[in-house]
């Protein structure tokens, strides 16, 4: 298991061909048939504003770089292939990226995983729907981006190919039974042959979507995912013996969490460790630090540890947009959560029972049921019961300045307000 790390310097050829030779993997990897690529772009929001972009998904000149070098070197068919999360729709994405013109170009397909087909399989006890073109293809190239993650501590190459594998309903069947677990399998078992992890910018804090861009200038790839984590966790300043389905992939044996157990290559670890990069939250203080976040300190209080992006989205998401337009004006209230949450006996104002997960304690609250709940909805609801008419009148004023505008950009969190 050998993991090399790169400083990037801005020429995305040389990188690869640095990385593929590090690795004594170029001759391996062009004498296949077919390669799929999976970038990490699932959760990528085009309204989000370009340097939160480029922190939250694989670096898209990378993408086409690595497309061109395999088809000019004799391999017959390279499938770049995504799917998106919740609320995200990938060809879109891929429009927007303007991978619709250059990947062809490069002589490369593009795929929509959740448009595709599927087979069921097992992964512990949990059937799930996984694509069938990155279970049947000859190579499997793993992609991700460098980030933060409030539930899996990081997102990166185990995380991106396990859950971006399979179609959303398999999704949040696996966040209600297992996530950690599942990751951990489902990354051997699609085991990529090569995982590069684009670190040019990276996204730290409030991962995976929330947090904040940081110009990182780094590639790390390995032949073994596990290990490639654990080195880029590393270099992240956490410690992977601490990431749960990374923990559990090295006691089933596969990868390591051990960093001296791993041939490394290219740069020194000790010199590219980012001494004060910052971790995303306990998944626990997450109310806190998403009201701040938000501009709404003191005003949100968020019950519940074992959620997905999905309710976070038609949550948090919504108030990011809300909040924006009444400046934070907005009466407390607590969001009760994934399948863990409760309703404490003095919760913060208003109390909104959050998605199917939640479904037993429908009659404590404002139930939003769904999996996960209308966003447009929530949006409806929480305009009318916790603002006061002032903060009402922006809210929809706001909102209906923007579908007007035809602008599909969002509106800034308050802590991302500089990259505006
Ligand atoms: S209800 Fe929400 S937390 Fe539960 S699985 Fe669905 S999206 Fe995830």
């Amino acid at each position: 298991m050998t993991v090399a790390i790169f400083k990037f310097k801005d020429n995305y050829d040389e990188s690869i061909w640095n990385i593929l030779k590090t690795l004594n993997l170029e001759d391996k990897i062009f004498g296949y048939d077919t390669v799929v690529v999976k970038p990490n772009f699932g959760c990528l929001h085009l309204g989000y504003p370009q340097q939160i972009i480029e922190s939250i998904a694989t670096d898209p000149q990378l993408i086409v770089a690595l497309v061109k070098l395999l088809k000019n070197n004799g391999v017959r068919r390279v499938i770049v292939a995504e799917s998106g999360m919740y609320g995200v729709k990938i060809d879109r994405a891929y429009e927007g990226l303007g991978l619709t013109k250059s990947i062809p170009e490069a002589g490369g397909e593009l795929y929509n995983i959740d448009q595709g087909e599927f087979e069921k399989v097992k992964i512990d006890e949990i059937e799930v729907n996984l694509s069938k073109v990155l279970s049947d293809c000859d190579f499997l190239i793993n992609v991700p981006a460098m980030k933060t993650h409030i539930l899996c501590t990081v997102s990166l190459g185990a995380k991106n190919i396990a859950l971006g594998s399979i179609d959303f309903g398999s999704k949040a069947k696996v966040h209600r039974e297992g996530i950690h677990r599942f990751i951990a399998l489902m990354a051997e078992k699609l085991n990529p042959g090569l995982t590069i992890t684009s670190g040019i910018v990276s996204h730290e804090y409030l991962g995976p979507t929330f947090g904040l861009p940081r110009k990182t200038n780094l590639l790390i790839a390995g032949d073994n995912v596990i290990s490639t984590d654990s080195v880029t966790a590393t270099i992240m300043k956490i410690d992977p013996r601490e990431v749960e389905h990374l923990k559990i992939a090295s006691e089933n044996g596969f990868g390591k969490v051990d960093i001296k157990e791993i041939e490394i290559k290219g740069e020194k670890l000790k010199n590219v460790i980012i001494s004060d990069f910052v971790p995303c939250c306990r998944i626990e203080e997450a109310g806190e630090h998403y009201s701040r976040a938000l501009g709404i300190d003191g005003k949100m209080d968020i019950c519940g540890t074992d959620y997905c992006s999905g309710c976070l989205n038609a949550t948090v998401g919504v108030l990011w947009v809300i909040t924006h337009y009444t400046e934070g004006e907005t009466k407390p209230f607590t969001l009760v959560i994934g399948t863990d949450g409760e309703v404490p006996k003095n919760a913060l104002g208003k109390v909104y029972i959050v998605g199917d997960c939640q479904a037993k304690n429908k009659e404590k609250g404002e139930f939003l049921p769904g999996c996960p709940p209308n966003g447009q909805a929530f949006y409806k609801i929480f305009v009318d019961q916790c603002l006061t008419e002032e903060a009402k009148r922006k809210a929809i004023e706001g909102q209906a300045k923007r579908k007007a505008s035809n602008d599909r950009r969002l509106p800034p969190m308050k802590h991302t307000l500089k990259y505006y």
